[in-house]
């Protein structure tokens, strides 16, 4: 649907010429998050205050075009691909940080700010807030739509852990402040947590109060290589269970080493798979003691060889190249794509080994490549699918795959997604996983949102399968 002129001026009039993009130029670049997905916007409006992002909500009820908020455009799964057209929000310029107070353990910031930025004005204070592995450009709004978390989540938890309080505009274009600036909080519902993972279709967030996180002064960690995946696997829930809360406790499978290696010159082992541990304390004795335990759980499970560090540059070099996957997957094979399909799982943890020996098993059956790493301390795998994009019958191939891929996580007793959301591409499984509250929850949306203008037909709303609005040159007939 195309807006009609004087809808165009209104927006003009709310945020000014500048900030108010129509050219196809401009508009293109929205059209497209991390994911698979396509649609160019009419509109893209930039506000800069609050009651700008009011008027444009109360605007979009009255002439009922859809509004979707977008933050960096870093979510995978088409979040905020504006599948209906309309005006997407883009939140970018409301960066400021409004306030950080040690003393209370809380910072305020606005939902543009990017996470890197915060986790550098919290250093000098020993602070920080966990974020994913595109912390150097998500903002705090996108990470709270989405409850995103990553490979310190085991242990310092996701976003909704330090969600605190919200500012959020609804969908009739009221503003509404959930929770509070205090530590605690038990008062009625507890909409400050209900908004985190809503993915832009229940509010706009427009101001956000999060808790913070001590930084630990002492670092150690241990690279432990394994001839068998499975034995990776079960070192993982072996070191739960000692018990050991890892701040770091990835795992790559075979692929994904090599992929590293080439990309990014790291060296690491090239195995069937290893595991990345880091533990972290403010007692350094205590530290060492903890990396022993997880070196004898390691042994106990074959390890083939094990690396340890205690040099921050060397840590921070793992961590960086483990950051690099996604691009390091795609250099990988020259013609094939990485393709965001299956793409973060979570499994209960004692199942980590079963699940990535399985997924394996489907990869070979389908003779496509589906690489297994991830966070797997909290059982949060990832796989990618690498395919060739523009062949029909691979996305008829991954169709499958990926169907087999989820049916085994949800037998195993996990969920569909651990921590990137559902977006447009995880609709199928997340309405398989959640069957007996997709009424509970469009009765919500419903409530909420009368005139279904905001983010519409994501997460429960999209019925049909992810071969749609693809991004790539390629028709592909079910
Ligand atoms: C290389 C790479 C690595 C990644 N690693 C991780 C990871 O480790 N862990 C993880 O969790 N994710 C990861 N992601 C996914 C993504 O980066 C995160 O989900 C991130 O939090 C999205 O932030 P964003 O600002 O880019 O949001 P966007 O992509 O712009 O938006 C995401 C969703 O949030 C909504 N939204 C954005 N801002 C607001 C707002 N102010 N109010 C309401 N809704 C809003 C949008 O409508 C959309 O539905 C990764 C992505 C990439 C490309």
């Amino acid at each position: 649907m195309a807006l009609k002129k004087e809808v165009i001026a209104r927006l003009q009039g709310i945020v000014g010429e500048d900030r108010c993009k129509t050219s196809i130029a401009e508009r293109y670049v929205y059209a497209f998050d991390g994911g698979i997905h396509r649609e160019v916007p009419d509109v893209v409006v930039q506000p800069i205050t609050t009651q700008e992002v009011a008027q444009i909500v109360k605007l979009a009820n009255e002439y009922k075009f859809p509004v979707v908020p977008r933050g960096a455009g870093t979510a995978l799964c088409g979040h905020s691909v504006p599948i209906d057209k309309g005006v997407v929000v883009d939140l970018q310029r409301m960066k400021k940080i409004k306030e950080i107070c040690v003393e209370d353990l809380i910072c305020v910031v606005e939902p543009g700010v990017v996470c890197d930025h915060l986790n550098a004005a919290l250093k000098k204070y020993k602070f920080f807030i966990p974020g994913p592995a595109s912390s150097e450009a998500a903002t705090l709004g996108g990470m709270v739509a989405c409850n995103a978390s990553g490979d310190k989540a085991l242990k310092y938890g996701a976003t909704r852990d330090v969600v605190l309080g919200l500012e959020v505009v609804l969908p009739t274009g009221d503003i509404a402040r959930c929770g509070a600036r205090s530590v605690k909080g038990s008062s009625g519902y507890q909409f400050e947590k209900f908004f985190v993972g809503s993915e832009g279709t229940l509010g706009i967030v427009t101001e956000i109060t999060l808790k913070l996180v001590p930084l630990a002064t002492y670092r150690a960690g241990c690279v432990a290589a394994f001839g068998k995946i499975r034995e990776a696997g079960q070192t993982v829930s072996d070191i739960i269970a000692v018990p050991i809360l890892p701040s770091n406790l990835e795992l790559m499978s075979a692929t994904c080493i090599k992929a590293v290696n080439k990309a990014t010159g790291l060296g690491l082992p090239e195995v069937d798979a290893i595991l990345l541990i880091e533990v972290d304390g403010n007692n350094l004795e205590a530290v060492r003691e903890e990396l022993a335990k997880v070196t004898e759980v390691c042994k106990k499970n074959n390890a083939v060889s094990m690396d340890f560090t205690e040099d921050p540059k060397r840590l921070e070099e793992l961590w960086k190249g483990r950051k690099q996957m996604i691009p390091s997957l795609s250099a990988l094979r020259k013609e094939y794509a990485t393709v965001m399909l299956a793409d973060d799982m979570s499994v209960p943890i004692s199942k980590v080994p079963e699940a990535v020996v399985r997924f394996q098993e489907v990869s070979d059956r389908y003779d496509i490549e589906i690489p297994a790493y991830g966070h797997a301390g909290d059982g949060n795998l990832h796989t990618k699918v690498l395919m060739d994009p523009t062949n029909p019958d691979h996305w008829r191939q991954a169709d499958k795959a990926v169907q087999e891929i989820y049916d085994i996580v949800l037998e195993l007793g996990g969920t569909v997604s651990g921590e990137h959301g559902i977006g447009i591409t995880k609709t199928p499984y997340f309405r398989q996983e959640r069957a007996s509250l997709i009424a509970a929850m469009k009765a919500v949306k419903r409530a909420l949102d009368p005139n279904n203008i905001m983010n519409p037909h994501k997460i429960q709303e999209w019925e049909n399968g992810f071969v749609t609005h693809l991004r790539y040159p390629v028709e592909v007939s079910q």
